[in-house]
This record gives structure tokens, sequence and C-alpha cells, in this order.
């Protein structure tokens, strides 16, 4: 890697999200590093479409329309469940399936209606996992990603009324509890030198390692 990608305290960086939640979380794993961390929506950089076919595209798109907006380095994090039984959907529709305005309790009952189309009644048939795909964009269009993933199974009905998004229907492998009932420290799991619990916390571990200053 070269310097460019280098974050040390101070430095500012760009959240690349509209998304409180997901910007919520980025706050805390980095509070350890003392950026400089401002979100798009607080620059008033508008929103890209997603038009991407992947989650790396998608990251990529939202990443690099930051770091060209705002003349800052820029992470964006694309994201979204994959259900085994429903062939990996929503996946990069994620965000879609809860319609517009976003009603995540309504996106966590298509999913169930889904799986109950299907039979899907037993623990084994109603895995699925939650996937990060993260961009660290530089101004100058280059750029490096870093992936995680958490896996486990679907609830239902949705448990807790912490977290965001479909964490209240997401049961994490090894533990009886979903994110929605975590607190977000343990949903990240993460502290310097551990890889994480969910997703995001997998990736960012990634990134930490290969850009972040002790
Ligand atoms: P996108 O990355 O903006 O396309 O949106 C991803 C969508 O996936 C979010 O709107 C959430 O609904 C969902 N998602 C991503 N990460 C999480 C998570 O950690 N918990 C719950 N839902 C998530």
């Amino acid at each position: 890697m070269t310097d460019m990608f280098r974050l040390r305290g101070g430095d500012r960086l760009v959240i690349a999200t509209h998304n409180e939640g997901k910007l919520r979380e980025f706050r805390e794993l980095f509070d350890p590093f003392g950026l400089d961390l401002v979100s798009a929506g607080e620059l008033g950089l508008p929103e890209p479409e997603e038009t991407g076919a992947t989650f790396v595209e998608n990251a990529r798109i939202k990443a690099h329309a930051s770091a060209e907006g705002s003349g800052y380095l820029s992470l964006a994090d694309d994201s979204g469940l994959c259900v085994d039984a429903l062939d990996g959907q929503p996946g990069v529709y994620t965000a879609d399936w809860a319609g517009v305005p976003r009603d995540f309790r309504r996106a966590m009952q298509r999913v169930e209606n889904q799986l109950q189309a299907k039979g899907a009644i037993s623990p084994g048939a109603r895995r699925a996992s939650f996937r990060a795909t993260l961009c660290l964009a530089h101004p100058d269009g280059t750029d490096m990603i870093f992936e995680g993933r958490a896996d486990g199974m679907l609830v239902w009905p949705p448990r807790g009324d912490l977290g965001f998004g479909y964490d209240p229907a997401f049961m994490p492998d090894g533990f009886d509890i979903t994110f929605g009932q975590m607190p977000s420290g343990d949903k990240h799991s993460w502290s310097p030198g551990q890889v994480g619990l969910s997703h995001r916390a997998r990736a960012f571990a990634k990134l930490v390692e290969a850009c972040c200053e002790p």
C-alpha cells in the first residue's frame, strides 16, 4: 500500500453515507483513532445512484463520488443481507426491499414471507449472511477494497430494538440473541487486534490493519 491511504490522528475522512445507522457504527469503530470524521450528508454531497450489480461496484460509486466531491479520502460501505434459501436475495437490493420511505419492518416481513413460501421453518433452512464491502477512495481516483461477512440465521418475529435495518431478524452464529438485542459494542466485538463480529466490523478490521496507525 502506498502512503496515500494511510490514516493518522487528525486526518479528515469522509464517511460516504446518508445512512444514520452506518454512520453511527463508523463513528464508534473509528473512535480510538482520533480522525476528523465527517459524513457525505453533513457536507451536503448528493447521494449517487447505486447502479452497480455487486457490493464492490456500489461501494466504489459512493466512495469515488464523495472523494471527488469533497477532495478528501472517503470511505463508503455497501452492505446487505444474503439469504441462502432465496439464492442470495435481497443482496445488493437489501435497502430497496424496505420501499420508499424506508420501512424495515416491512422489509423483514417480505423476507419472512418468501422463506415461509419455501417452507423454510427449520434453523438450517433459514441461513443468511450480512456482507459489507468497504471502499476507501482517494480523490485521484484510486481505491482500496475491504470485505467482511457475518453468518447466522433469520428468526421470526424480529427481536430487539437496537441497531438498524434488519438487525432484529438476524441471529449471528454462536449467539442466542439477535443483533437487534445487542448493544453496538457487542455487535462490533472489535478492538485493535481483534477480527470483530459484525460484517462491518470484520471489514473494518482489515482496513485498520492496512491503513491505520497503531
Ligand atoms: P446500502 O449499502 O446503502 O445499499 O444499504 C444496505 C442495507 O442493508 C441497509 O439499508 C440495511 O437495511 C441493510 N444492512 C446493512 N448492514 C446492516 C446491519 O449492520 N444491520 C442491519 N441491516 C444492515
